[in-house]
């Protein structure tokens, strides 16, 4: 019944924006951070949090140890786009989406063929020298050992992904916001809305067509139109195609 109105909702409209966050990952099995299969409970007795591995401070004072973490747990060279990546790269070539908003770092957008992607949180597909800003690809960084120098000046390379204490890139940010601000229809996936940028974000959102999908509740379940507590890869294939 609501898959029909969601299809009604999609059909009418040539200007959605999709926002995404882990869960729309968790369905090419990449594991989520915060899930209960997540990262953090693997290592719950590691020498140091996930959270501080992976903060720009740590990255400065040990990163060997970082890039050890980073290549065995963020990176997934091989994730296949899922049903729900296929579904929005095909609204796209149809004319009706604008946009997506990702919170992953994983490229498998732009793996489905999406071409408007806006990534809050950087991707483990561009990389930089932090001393002449040279790019990198990620093989570069998967074909190095311990921590990859620079080819041409030996400084080190990270990845353009956003570390704990560090801001969003503005750029992208402000982007976003102007997408979602114009935004007819806003479909949200894939997250509970609960950490910040999500839940900010969601609040420039001027229209009356929210539609929510995500696995458990969220606060927002009450403004939305129209909420599905499941699986975001069966619903939007079940909306699209
Ligand atoms: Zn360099």
């Amino acid at each position: 019944m609501s898959i029909e109105k969601l299809r009604e909702i999609i059909e009418a409209s040539d200007n959605i924006v999709f926002f995404g966050g882990a869960g729309v990952s968790t369905e090419s099995n990449i594991p989520d951070f915060r899930s209960s299969k997540g990262i953090y409970s693997i290592y719950d007795n590691l020498e140091y949090s996930p959270e501080e591995i992976l903060s720009y401070s740590f990255f400065r004072k040990h990163p060997d140890y970082f890039y050890d973490f980073y290549r065995n747990n963020l990176i997934y060279k091989d994730a296949r786009p899922n049903d729900a990546h296929i579904a929005l790269a095909e609204l796209e070539k149809r004319g009706k989406l604008k946009a997506i908003i990702t919170q992953n770092i994983d490229g498998l957008h732009q793996k489905a063929g999406s071409k408007n992607v806006l990534e809050l949180h950087g991707s483990i597909y561009r990389n930089y020298c932090m001393k002449c800003y040279k790019e990198f690809d990620l093989d570069y960084i998967l074909n190095s050992e311990g921590v990859p120098l620079c080819d041409k000046c030996k400084g080190i390379v990270r990845p353009d992904v956003v570390m704990y204490e560090e801001a969003l890139d503005m750029h992208v940010l402000r982007k976003s916001i102007e997408y979602i601000q114009k935004a007819e229809v806003l479909i949200v996936g894939g997250t509970s809305l609960v950490v910040y940028p999500a839940a900010g974000l969601i609040e420039y959102y001027r229209g009356n067509n929210l539609i929510l999908i995500n696995k458990s509740q969220t606060p927002y379940d009450s403004r939305a139109t129209l909420v599905f507590n499941d699986s975001i890869g069966k619903i939007l294939k079940q909306a699209v195609f």
